[in-house]
């Protein structure tokens, strides 16, 4: 069995269940291609974080980083472990407002918020803006005048801290498109700008370092660089950040081969951390905010395919292709992800082969699992991806015109559909046709 399951997963029948659910029956009920999510998984790691905070007596805020997996039911299940939220578009913005998500713990995040994206986070007055740029400051401040109105808000900091990761997903160094650089001056620049609006309310600091990152010493260096910054702005300009914010990128294990800190230590380690260097410094404690994505919504997913095609090359290696792919998971193909399958109806049998799980899309490169020992299997069944819940289907997309696949939410033994299949008809809803005049 992979080690990513445990015994309770498993039924009388000997078929994997999600959330007390037979998966089989998932397959069954909603068809496939199935994004699922156990939600006791998802609360259960939001509380994990916050018991962090807890233990060390710190004002804290974890705020989900909702690119990872960003819809209306996902908003709720957030909303209702009172946990914040980072949205990166007015898309995500629209659809946490929809949820009904409580718009004072909001963080609005991006390297090129747009004017109307502004727009829309000062009309619905959100919590917190976290200022990438120059260009946005200034776009800001006219936002601000027109409607008359102050928010709160961050200055993203690039603190020139490389985590060891794969260099698609790592945003940390000084040479990123994200945020101000702390070398060249940049960032004391815009906290003088920010300070000197008085529509502006200066909370805190942030800066995310990168993602599914496996060594605390990153973070340590991080947070560590943040309070020395809140260190010399305090002899400086007299300001203290009430809030440090160390973003997310707290790694999962999606294979055997992973053996990342349960992501709660990542925490620990970050929060004694910054607690030793504000003492160090002679600064009073701020509240510490973590931005967990993955961490939070990893874990808790598993894509159902059904297995279609068997091409077997004689003497070099086989395929089995399943009823989804790279449109409702890119990650394999954009950055080589790696992840492991079962069964659903044996996740228990042993392998007798090795094989490529292939998608069905039109790219060679549409391989979901590149070596996956299997029992034999027949077309008909159906295969269970174990940890596909963050970046899966938030990166869906239509290619081939494939409709993207439907989202159940499962909880203690019920299951319930929160994301309906996208339909043929979907898929030319915003068709025109063309006209030569
Ligand atoms: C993507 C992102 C996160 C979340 O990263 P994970 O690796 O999913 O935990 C947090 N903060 C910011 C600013 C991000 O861009």
């Amino acid at each position: 069995m992979s080690e990513q399951l445990t015994n309770e997963q498993i039924n009388e029948a000997g078929h994997l269940t999600i959330g007390g659910v037979d998966a089989d029956e998932l397959a069954t009920k909603y068809q496939t291609p199935l994004a699922v999510y156990d939600v006791a998984k998802i609360r259960d790691q939001i509380r994990r974080f916050k018991s962090v905070f807890e233990q060390n007596h710190v004002d804290y805020a974890v705020c989900y980083a909702s690119k990872a997996f960003a819809t209306v039911a996902m908003y709720q299940v957030v909303d209702q472990e009172d946990a914040h939220i980072d949205v990166v578009s007015g898309g995500e913005l629209y659809t946490a407002i929809r949820a009904g998500f409580p718009m004072s713990r909001v963080s609005f995040h991006g390297n090129n918020k747009s004017l109307e994206e502004l727009k829309m986070a000062v009309e619905n007055h959100v919590g917190v803006i976290v200022l990438d740029n120059f260009h946005e400051i200034e776009l800001l401040d006219q936002v601000l005048r027109v409607h008359d109105a102050s928010v709160s808000v961050m200055l993203r900091i690039t603190p020139g801290v490389s985590a060891h990761t794969h260099e698609y997903i790592s945003t940390g160094q000084e040479d990123s498109k994200f945020g101000f650089d702390l070398k060249s001056g940049q960032a004391d620049e815009a906290l003088q700008e920010v300070l000197a609006n008085d529509r502006m309310n200066m909370l805190g600091i942030h800066a995310h370092i990168g993602s599914q990152i496996f060594e605390l010493k990153g973070f340590q260096m991080a947070a560590q660089k943040l309070v020395e910054i809140a260190a010399s702005w305090q002899n400086q300009y007299h300001y203290q950040p009430e809030v440090i914010n160390v973003g997310g990128g707290f790694g999962i294990r999606y294979t055997k081969d992973d053996h990342p800190l349960a992501p709660e230590d990542f925490v620990d380690a970050i929060v004694k951390t910054i607690k030793q260097s504000a003492t160090d410094h002679d600064l009073e404690m701020p509240a510490v905010w973590i931005e967990p994505g993955r961490s939070i919504a990893g874990p808790a997913g598993y894509s159902l395919y059904t297995i279609g095609s068997r091409k077997d090359v004689p003497g070099l290696t086989s395929y089995v292709t399943v009823d989804g792919g790279m449109g409702d998971n890119i990650r394999p193909a954009l950055y080589q992800a790696e992840y492991e399958a079962v069964l659903v109806d044996k996740p228990n049998a042993t392998p007798t082969e090795t094989v490529h799980i292939a998608g069905k899309y039109c790219e060679s490169g549409d391989i979901l699992i590149d070596q996956q020992p299997l029992p034999a299997s027949k077309p008909g069944d159906v295969l269970a991806v174990l940890d596909t819940g963050a970046y899966g289907y938030s990166m869906a997309s239509n290619y081939n015109r494939n409709p993207r696949p439907a989202v159940v939410f499962v909880e203690n033994g019920q299951s319930q559909l929160v994301v309906e299949r996208e339909s043929f008809a979907d898929l030319t809803h915003l068709d025109r046709s063309y006209q030569v005049k």
